[in-house]
């Protein structure tokens, strides 16, 4: 079971009890701010044609003109020279991942996650029949530890799961710590004689504050997937739609290609949403509206560090990693929770000792929640005096 969706509808009937207004829900990593209006304009106009085409099956892998006007957008951003062959349209990232997973592995194959990680990742590489190792995380910085990772790698090693904008730390990996775990993963390549998949989970890619890069990584590496959503970017969470990238680079990269869509049409990925598909297509050149996360982000960072709570300034994503003010997390959430602050302890992200909080809220939330984090923060205090 996942502790998140726990949280989620413990808050849910919390609320009944006690007012919507009075439970602090931190829990879930929802968008709260709304699609932006070409979304609605998008869904308006398509509403206007055949309905046997806006809600009949599409190829497979997606719509070719869709995958052409997608390929074109992110050319246009990062410098690459993709076409529509090179997309698989997917339902969310969830699904982006899942196919590439399962597109590539043989069972007892590896797959390293650097922690703090999205719990989800186990259940997907699990079920693919592989095996998930853990690299610990850089709690300075919380980019990649690159001393342990060595340790893990080995010729099992399948692939390598990525994702910055980072759920739970906010942390955007540096153009540094790409190219660094690029040459560290060819070097490997080029020992064990096979390749090295780096799976890059991207929902968050859009979601960065005061201008940070986040590195295009099939720049930096070819055997790179690039796994998006538009749940985040487009706040379409509902909606299902994302897409896979194979880079021609890749090795073999036709008939990893064709395992994707094998591995697509196994688990029953096939054909994406039609109608946002086509939204997608629509809105690739929209900007995501971040004003409102970028103002809870100060608010939660700046009014809990003045309470004593330490964590790092995220960069992106819309997540506070704070370190647990008593040793063990899942004490604290439960604290949190008899305040009615819904807060995720962080062990099945892999980094024990910390907490999650969702700040894709109401900015109220966080205003009407500072005296309860306050009195959470006291009554740890005075129990460690
Ligand atoms: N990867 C990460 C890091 C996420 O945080 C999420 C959702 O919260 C997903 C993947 C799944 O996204 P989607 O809703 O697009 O399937």
């Amino acid at each position: 079971s996942s502790v998140i969706r726990e949280l989620f509808s413990y808050g849910l009937e919390r609320k009944k009890v006690v007012g919507a207004d009075k439970v602090y829900d931190f829990s879930l990593g929802n968008p709260s701010i709304p699609a932006p209006h070409q979304v609605k304009d998008a869904i308006a106009k398509l509403l206007e044609e055949p309905a046997e085409v806006l809600h009949g099956y599409s190829p497979a892998s997606g719509d070719p003109g869709v995958k052409e006007t997608l390929a074109q957008s992110v050319n246009r951003r990062f410098g690459t020279h993709f076409t529509g062959a090179n997309f698989y349209m997917t339902v969310g990232a969830a699904a982006s991942l899942s196919i590439c997973i399962n597109a590539v592995t043989n069972p007892g194959d590896e797959f390293i996650t650097f922690a703090p990680f999205f719990p989800e990742y186990t259940v997907w590489v699990e079920n693919a029949k592989a095996k998930l190792l853990i690299n610990p995380a850089d709690t300075e910085s919380f980019q990649i530890d690159f001393d342990a990772f060595e340790g893990l790698l080995s010729p099992k090693t399948k692939g390598i799961i990525i994702n910055s904008p980072n759920n739970p730390s906010g942390v955007v990996y540096s153009a540094e710590t790409i190219q660094k775990l690029a040459d560290v993963l060819r070097r490997k390549e080029k020992e064990y004689g096979h390749a090295i998949y780096l799976i890059a989970d991207e929902p968050y890619r859009e979601i960065v504050y005061e201008g940070v890069e986040v590195p295009y990584v099939p720049n930096y590496y070819e055997n790179t997937f690039v796994c998006y959503s538009y749940s985040k970017s487009l706040s379409l969470p509902g909606e299902r739609i994302g897409y896979i990238i194979v880079p021609d680079e890749m090795e073999d990269s036709k008939r990893v290609m064709a395992a994707v869509n094998g591995a697509g049409r196994a688990l029953g990925f096939v054909c994406a949403p039609v109608l946002f598909q086509r939204v997608a297509a629509m809105c690739a050149d929209v900007p995501s509206d971040i004003a409102a996360y970028a103002r809870n982000r100060d608010l939660l960072y700046n009014g809990l560090t003045e309470l004593g709570y330490e964590c790092v300034r995220p960069q992106g994503a819309f997540y506070l990693f704070v370190k647990s003010p008593e040793p063990d997390a899942n004490a604290f959430s439960e604290r949190a929770k008899k305040h009615d602050v819904l807060i995720v302890p962080s062990d099945s992200f892999g980094c024990p000792g910390y907490v999650r909080i969702s700040y894709c809220v109401a900015e109220k939330t966080i205003v009407d929640s500072m005296p309860a984090f306050k009195a959470i923060m006291e009554e740890v205090k005075a129990e460690q005096k």
